[in-house]
Parts: structure tokens; sequence; C-alpha cells
């Protein structure tokens, strides 16, 4: 193989480290960071998307790097939107993309260590218990431009709020009556530090604390203590949390603790899709999509189900890279990173989509012969196969053309072409149904060309496949497509939401006949169709059929139907 080969683009370094590395080697090196302890924090209310991937191979990729650890951590602290669903679902996908945590925990499991450095706070004159309502402590926090108002109930004296404090705790207030505040700056330009909210009053079961709280902790409060306790030195996030960094360094401080490094890059955005959890939420539950794990959905569940590598999703995240700035990855990225990966390591198949009838009329009647295909080009090691050559074959109908235009390479009436791993046929005339359209092909074949053997010296200008009529197995093709239209669904016009740029063509199915290997296939085993694309065996496939799903096509014909305007 030559240096252009792509086994030897994914596998070699990058050429500089990333500005995360470049803080890490930093800190390393002053003696700040004992070691590289990072960890991955979702929150339990969704299945993870693409997004959430680009983070996991970058926490986990970092301390493989570095010799450090990673956790998992479930950011569990609002239990109105949280499943154990979520939560399994989670641990399966970071184990797929090929990643083991150190060690799991759940921000649930440090709510009494949360609480009582909540009474410290209160102690130490740092914190106080607020009756401002939502919408009054909104009024009071004052705007960008404008500093906020002191709550009336600032000054209470320590004892005073402490025992408050136990009484929220214990039950003593309704919900959403009073909260838990640090005692920062009302004025401070950043609205975070205007006297932030540690703890609401919320009656709601927790899927792991059940009943056992009335108070849980906002995100801020519960994100670096947890950090801290885990012992966690570079705490990596996405951009918006950057100015919530001075209040992560203020906990931290103000309690006296292990105090993590926070450092923000920015979120992964891809083209033709959309990455909130709200959104993908809506879509499965108003039933766009046929669950989390439709393989139209930029989820890790929906891509695995897709036919996506764990490969190819990690070589994707290191190809893209690390930003401190947004912006949007062309989703034909993703998908070659899956050609790429699957050029590699996928058997080649023979399948005909919209087939039409072959006859080849020198071949003796009734004769079989086996003849040999190659599995895989790009891999001696995957060896070949036999497949059976008859008299009556299939190919596709697009692959032929009665009156083609000179430059049409595939077969035409008066024309020749190869029959992939088989001969060299040549066209002498077709036969039509009443209405005048094609419905069977009549050929010749060279017997002096067979592919391996052939010593005829004839040269064509193209290949095609095929398969034998008497041994084509019937599969089921489901292809999908990309599920928006647009390149950017979440940017609407008034009154439009982004349900409206849906691709109403993000899935066909279509019967299709294959050759008659493709019978040892069995789910999750991934082909490319020769000529057409890659595609997996769904868990749909039944004793009594294949069911496949597209993974990409062969070439992106996307980009070109767009700028044809036919995508419109
Ligand atoms: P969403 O906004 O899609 O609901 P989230 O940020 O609320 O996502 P979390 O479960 O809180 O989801 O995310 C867990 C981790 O994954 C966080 O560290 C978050 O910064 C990171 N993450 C989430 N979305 C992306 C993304 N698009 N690109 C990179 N990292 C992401
Ligand atoms: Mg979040």
């Amino acid at each position: 193989m030559t240096d252009s080969t792509p086994e030897t683009r994914s596998d070699s370094p990058r050429p500089t480290k990333h500005f995360i590395e470049q803080a890490i080697d930093a800190d390393l090196a002053a003696g700040k960071a004992a070691g590289v302890f990072t960890r991955f924090p979702p929150e339990p209310n969704g299945y993870l998307h693409i997004g959430h991937a680009k983070s996991i191979c970058l926490n986990f990729g970092l301390a493989q790097s570095y010799g450090g650890t990673c956790n998992l951590r479930f950011d569990d602290t609002n239990p109105s939107k949280e499943e154990t669903e979520y939560v399994e679902s989670i641990m399966e996908d970071v184990r797929w993309l090929g990643f083991q945590w150190d060690s799991l925990h759940y921000a649930s499991d440090y709510f009494d260590q949360l609480y009582e450095w909540a009474e410290k706070l209160v102690k130490d004159g740092l914190a106080y218990v607020c009756d401002l309502d939502a919408e009054q402590t909104r009024q009071y926090r004052g705007t960008l431009t404008e500093p906020g108002t002191n709550s009336p109930y600032r000054d209470r004296s320590a004892d005073e709020n402490l025992a408050m404090l136990r009484g929220m705790k214990a039950g003593e207030y309704p919900d959403g009556s009073r909260t838990l505040r640090a005692k920062i700056d009302m004025a401070s330009p950043n609205l975070n530090l205007r006297d932030p909210v540690m703890y609401r009053i919320m009656r709601a079961h927790h899927h792991r604390t059940g009943d056992k709280w009335c108070i849980y902790p906002m995100y801020d409060w519960a994100h670096g203590q947890s950090d801290s306790i885990e012992g966690i030195t570079f705490s990596i996030c996405t951009l918006e949390f950057e100015n919530h960094r001075p209040l992560y360094d203020w906990y931290c401080k103000s309690l006296g603790i292990h105090h993590p490094r926070q450092i923000e890059f920015a979120r992964l955005n891809i083209t033709y899709t959309v990455m909130s959890k709200r959104m993908l939420l809506q879509l499965v539950k108003e039933k766009h999509v046929n669950g989390w794990d439709d393989p139209r959905m930029p989820t890790i569940s929906g891509l695995r189900r897709r036919g996506y590598t764990s490969e190819s999703i990690r070589n994707f995240a290191t190809d893209v890279g690390v930003a401190k700035f947004n912006s949007t990855i062309d989703v034909v990225r993703l998908e070659n990173a899956v050609r790429e990966h699957l050029n590699r390591v996928a058997p080649r198949r023979m399948v005909v989509f919209d087939p039409i009838k072959l006859t080849i009329t020198n071949w003796p009647a009734g004769k079989v012969e086996m003849v040999d295909a190659v599995n895989n080009p790009e891999d001696p090691s995957a060896g070949s196969r036999s497949i059976p050559f008859g008299g009556t074959l299939y190919i596709c109908s697009d692959d032929f053309q009665e009156d083609a235009p000179r430059k049409f390479f595939r077969l035409k009436k008066g024309g020749e072409v190869r029959l992939r791993s088989g001969y060299i046929i040549d066209c002498h005339d077709v036969v039509k149904d009443k209405d005048g359209n094609v419905v069977e092909i009549l050929c010749t074949y060279d017997p002096e060309t067979k592919s391996g053997q052939d010593e005829s010296g004839r040269k064509v200008k193209g290949t095609i496949h095929w398969v034998s009529a008497d041994h084509a197995v019937s599969v089921q093709v489901r292809n999908y497509d990309r599920l928006f239209a647009v390149e950017n669904p979440g940017q609407t016009e008034p009154g439009q939401t982004f349900l409206d740029h849906m691709n109403p063509d993000s899935l066909t199915v279509t019967e299709a006949f294959a050759e008659p290997e493709i019978k040892a296939a069995k789910v999750d085993d991934r082909f490319q169709f020769e000529r057409l694309g890659y595609y997996v065996v769904d868990r749909d496939t039944t004793d009594e059929e294949l069911v496949f799903n597209r993974i990409v096509p062969l070439r992106d014909s996307w980009g070109k139907m767009v700028a044809k305007g036919k995508a419109d």
C-alpha cells in the first residue's frame, strides 16, 4: 500500500496538539495538576447524539493518551426529566463507542455531601434563604446592561438562614416558595454571579433517591463539587458554560475543596440534522421517526442501527478536531468517515435493484457455471466466493438503455459490457411489452472472456453487476436518506418549526435481488453492494427475509442533486 491509503491517514498522529492538550501540558509542567482525570457527565434526559460522541471521544481519549482516568457521571439533578431508560442507553452507547469508564457515578450520590456544604456556606455567611418567587427573582436579577437589586432577604442572620434551610429540607415549605442562594454580587457584570440559586424546593420523585429529597441542587451547585469529589483535574465542557466558570471557581474556593480546571470547547453541529435533545425528544414523542434508534436519527443508537461503525465515529471525532469557536460541520464528512472505514472492511456483494431480465441466447441450455469473485479488493485476506452464473440473469434497469447517448458506458442495444466476475456480453435485441417497454434484454456472451482467464484482448468501457435469476435471493432494502431537506433545519421562518424542514423522502423501501451468498448474512453484518453503497443487516430481519438498511451510497449524490436544484 502507498502512503496515501486511508489506513495510513486515519492512524497517523495529528501534527500539532489542540488547545486543550496544550493547556493540560502547561498545567502538568507547572505542577498544577497531578494527572489527567476527566469525566463525561451526561444528564440522563434523553439518548446521546453524535455531539455527545465528540465529548466522549475527547474526555476518554485524553485520559487514554495521558495515562489518566475518565469517569462516567450521570448529572441527575433534575428529577422531572430523567429516567432509568436513558441511563441504560447512555452506558450502552459509551461502551459501543469503545470506551470503558474507570468508575461510574451519579451526582445524586453526592446529595448528602452537597447539602452539608450548603450548611457550611450558610454558617460562613456566604449563602441565604430567599423568599422571592421565581418571577420576583428574575426581576431582581437585573439585565445585561443594568445591575440587579439585593433581595430583601439577603441580610438574614446565619442562624436564621440555617434554621430555614433545615426547614426547606424537612419539607416545611411549599414547592417554589423559597430558594437557597449564594451571596455573591448582585451588581456583577456576569449574571451567573448575581446570587445564583443553589437549591429549589421541588417535590419530585427521583429515579435513584426516590422521595428522600424535596430540595434539589441546581446544576452549577452540583457540577463543580461533583468534579471535586471525584478528584477530576480537567473538567471539559462546551462553550455555553464559559460564563459559568467564575461561579464554578467561586464554589470550589469558598468551600476550600480540590479545585478542578474547567476548559470549554465548541459544540459539534452538523448540517441536515438537529442536535438538541429537546428536538430529538419531540421527533420521537410525536412519532416523526420510529424511536430514538431510528436509523435516520443523529443519536448514537440511530447511527449504530443505520450501520455506522464505532471506529468511523471515532475517526470522525478526531478529524473534526477541537475548536474554540462554534461552527457547523458538513454531514458529508461523517458520511465519508464511514465510507472510508467500510471500504477497507466490508465484503462486496452483488445486489440488483429494480431488476430487468437479461437472457444470454448462446448459453448452453440448463448450464450453471460457478464464477469466482473477490470479497474485498482492498483486503486480500478477505478471500473470494463462488457465484452461480447461468443463461438468465437480472441486471439493474438503469444499467440498460435502448437508445443511449454516446457516453453511456453501461449496456445499450448494439453495445457491449463486462458482467463483473463473468463474461463480456453483446446486446443484439430486446423484447418489449404491448406498451413498448423493454421487458427482456437479449445478449450473446463471448466464451473467451471469462474474468481472470480472459486472453481475448478485448477491452470494454463498462462493467456492470448482475445476479443469476435462478439463484437470486429476494431481500428488503430500506434506503435511508437525510432526515431534513435543508442544511440548517433549526433555522426557521416565523410560523415554521424545524419539523417543516423534514425530508419527505428520507425512507424508501424496495425489494432487491441478491446473489445467494447473502443468505449467510447475520444481523449487524455490513456489506458493500457493488456499485451502489454500503448496507447493514437490520434487526427486523426474519427467517423468511433479510432486511437491509442503507448506511450511505457509494458516492455523495446529495451535493450534486442540490447543485442541480433537484432536491427543491
Ligand atoms: P443537549 O443540549 O443536546 O440537550 P446537553 O448539553 O444538555 O445536550 P448533557 O447531557 O448535559 O447534554 O451533555 C453531556 C456532555 O456532552 C456535556 O459535557 C456537554 O457539554 C457535551 N455535549 C453535549 N452536546 C454536545 C455537542 N453537540 N458537541 C460536543 N459536546 C456536547
Ligand atoms: Mg445539559
